[in-house]
Parts: structure tokens; sequence; C-alpha cells
């Protein structure tokens, strides 16, 4: 297949003029109008986990759609994987499955569908509010890899560590990253542990305890559609066949913990935990927000040619507004809003996803459908695209005030980060992401060794 052939294209399904008959989906402040159609794992209490698709307010759930027959007979398998308590075996079925089952969700929640008539009168079967479910992981994860993509952030950090040569020689030639935990990936609305861990203290004593410099990192989670065999790579232009979707991605980090670990690369300090928002927004559903690649300057390197398509220079990039929330305890006591502490964009980043996965997939090392992997933390260039506590306080060296008069360096117990996202561009509907969210609870207790 050509890559004008697999790319994602803006078609019917991403229409402005495009209206649910689920009224809220109509509302220009939602995250889920009928443009989107992300998918989600929820659970209704008493109930399995399954597959729905979130339209306005609601869940479509998919088990109804189909027990109601809504699906031809070449679109049933497809809506079964999509409705199933995890989403791998879809994220599997291939971008032309998955475009059709689009096409017929649109029409099936269309306002001006020929069937609307006989559908709207299953309302009350096929939906279900977001708020009485829970949310699931979308996918079971077996493998999590975080990259390092924006050179804002690598650069405010390397200018402490590194200050004649901030940026690592390699970040310029290759998606760095490493290979994260996937046990610990958590849905978004699950408590986070303040970690226990070993760092060294300013005044040289190496430290066991609850961290003292906690994290979080806005990142972009990116799930995996079809896998490669061991041993196969495939090429950039490939690439996008085998890219799902997206979701946020809380990549928690105990600074003081990285910093002394790090000599191969971060551990503790990081797999304590990752927090992932639950809707998977399609590809598809990004077509009409997609960007040129980032704009190299002239003494860049230009990517190795297995790193290089024109089509992904021209598109494979991703503009959507990503913002991070704080949420102290007493600003919950005082029902205050969350406060914006970061405010960044996806363009902003130095490597396309397509980029990351033809280089994680370069020397043979098979990924598998719904495996996860991190953008990096996401910041841009201005002050107000700092995308993490470490940046926005210059690694600890100075507070920053909260509206209530509170003050933050690093995340205290009772704090929560909340993520939010939305693409936004003219002449076409805006689509979101739901939230990411979790509060960091305090470190557990240290386990009491027997007395001897
Ligand atoms: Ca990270």
């Amino acid at each position: 297949m050509s890559s004008s052939e697999t790319d994602q294209q803006i078609n019917e399904t991403h229409r402005p003029n495009l209206r649910s008959w689920v009224e809220s989906a109509n509302d220009r402040t939602t995250d889920f109008p009928i443009q989107n159609l992300p998918y989600g794992v929820f659970q209704r209490s008493g109930e399995m986990p399954r597959g729905g698709v979130a339209i306005g307010d609601y869940i479509l759930d998919l088990s109804a759609a189909l027990r109601e027959g809504l699906f031809s007979s070449a679109l049933e398998p497809t809506a079964r994987l999509a409705s199933a308590s995890t989403l791998n075996a879809f994220m599997a079925s291939g971008l032309a499955q998955q475009s059709a089952l689009r096409r017929r969700l649109s029409e099936i929640l269309s306002a001006d569908g020929r069937e609307r008539t006989r559908v709207e009168r299953l309302a009350s079967e096929l939906l279900i509010p977001i708020r009485d479910v829970e949310m699931k992981l979308p996918a079971a994860i077996g493998s999590f890899t975080d990259f390092l993509t924006s050179i804002y952030h690598t650069e405010r950090g390397g200018r402490v560590t590194r200050p004649d040569s901030p940026i690592p020689p390699p970040f310029r030639h290759l998606p760095i990253a490493y290979n994260g935990r996937a046990t610990s990936v958590r849905a978004s609305g699950e408590p986070v542990r303040r970690p226990n861990g070993q760092w060294r203290a300013s005044d040289g004593q190496v430290k066991f305890g609850p961290s003292e410099q906690q994290d979080f990192e806005l990142e972009v989670g990116m799930f995996v559609g079809r896998g490669n065999a061991l041993g196969q790579p495939i090429s950039i232009e490939e690439a996008p066949e085998h890219i799902f979707g997206f979701c946020l991605l809380n990549d928690w980090s105990a600074r003081d913990m990285q910093r002394w670990e790090s000599a191969l690369g971060p551990f503790l300090s990081k797999s304590l935990s990752t927090t992932i928002s639950c809707w998977v927004v399609t590809a598809e559903a990004l077509a009409p927000f997609h960007a040129p690649a980032f704009p190299r300057v002239a003494q860049d390197p230009k990517p190795l040619p297995y790193l290089f398509s024109a089509s992904d220079q021209a598109r494979g990039g991703l503009d959507i507004n990503l913002n991070a929330y704080l949420l102290t305890p007493r600003m919950r006591n005082e029902r205050t809003a969350p406060w914006l502490v970061s405010r960044t964009n996806f363009i902003h980043m130095y490597w396309t996803f397509a980029q990351m996965l033809t280089h994680h997939m370069s020397n043979g090392c098979n990924l598998m459908p719904g495996d996860l992997l991190g953008s990096g933390t996401t910041s841009g260039p201005q002050d107000e695209n700092r995308a993490c506590l470490s940046e926005i306080t210059g690694r600890g060296a100075h507070a920053f005030a909260l509206p209530n008069g509170e003050a933050r360096i690093w995340l205290e117990d009772g704090d929560e980060v909340i993520f939010r996202a939305r693409a936004e561009r003219d002449g076409f509907v805006p689509i979101g992401f739901g939230e990411g969210r979790a509060r960091l609870d305090a470190a557990p207790a240290w386990p009491m060794t027997k007395a001897s």
C-alpha cells in the first residue's frame, strides 16, 4: 500500500456540520462530538467491563448495539472486538476495518442518519451516562516505552546538568527512550502513592524514604495497533498503519530518586505509576489536526533515511492543545477550580510518533497491539509551555504561587494533577480527550522487619 492509501484522510465523519441526535454531543464545549468517537472500556456496577464509544455525556454501549443488530455481517466481527473488555484485538484489526466501523458509528449517531427514528427509539438501550460508569484501562498493556522528544524540555533540564552541551548529542539523530513499566500503568482517577526510594541529599548523605521531589510530566500516549514480528522492522511509510490512537499520560517522576539512580536511565523514579486518560482518540479522528513535523533549523541534521519520509514531514505532527492543572487539598475544600500550571501543544515535539515507532522497531524489537508509547514531557519554547514542575521551578530552585496564597515547589500529599487536551482547527469541530487525573497520596509506611 502507498502512504496515500494508508494515511488517515479527512472524510465525511469529520464534516463540521455533522450533528448527533444525542444533544449533549452538539455542545461546542464537549470533548466528544460526533466527529470524535473515541473508544474506551467501561464498567457499570455489577456488570462485566466492556467496550464503548463516547458521544457527548454518554457511552454508546457496543454490546447493546450488537444485540440490536445495528451492524452488517461484514462489520459485526469488528464491532464485537471493540465491545470486548480489552481493546487489544480491535487495535490489531487494521485501519480499513476500524475506519469502516467509524463510518457506521457516525451514521448510527448522526441526526441526519436514514435510520435515526429506529435508532433513537433504542436510546435507553444504547446509551449509558458516562457519570454512571467506572472507566478501565482500554487495553491489556504489555509494554510501556517512554520517549524524550521535546527539545525544550531536554534543554531546560540539560542547562543545569550539562551547561556546555545541554542537548545530548544523539537527541537530534534519534528519538531517545527507555523501557518503562507496564504493570503500574493505571486508569485516570486511581490515586497514586508517593514512592519510597533512595537518593543523595544536598548535604551528600544518601537517604532512603518517601521521595521529597515528586513531579508530574504532561505527555501524550500512543497505543500501538498492528504489531510487528520479532526481527522484522517496518519502514516509516508503513508506521501509520501501526498507530491506533492516543491518550493523555502522566509520567509521575520522583526527581531526587531519578537524578541519583539514572546511570543507566530512569528506573524506580518512574515505575512507581503512570496515569493515562481512558478514552482512546483514534488517529483517524485526529486527521484534521495533523501538522508538519518539527521545523528543524539549518544546523540540525536531517533525519537519517529510515526516519525520514515526505508524508511524515508534511503531516506527521499533531496540533493538540495540552493543559495541566493542579488541585490542592485546600483548593478542594474551598471548592476553587483547579489551577492551570502548564499550557502547551504537541506541535513542539522534535520527533513524530511515526519516527518513534519506526525507531523502536528498527532493531527488530517486536511491538504488540495495545503497547503504549509515551511522547515524553511535551514542553514548548515559552514559560507557560513548561510541562512539569522541575522546569517550572528551575529544578526546585524557586516556588510558584497558587491563587489562594499557597506555594509549591514539588507535589504535596493530597495534590491532584489533572490533564485535559483539545484539538482545534478553523473549519473543524474541536475534539477532546476527556480527563487524565490522579491524586498523589502519602507514601506507604515502610514494612516493619521482624526482630531477629
Ligand atoms: Ca517522561
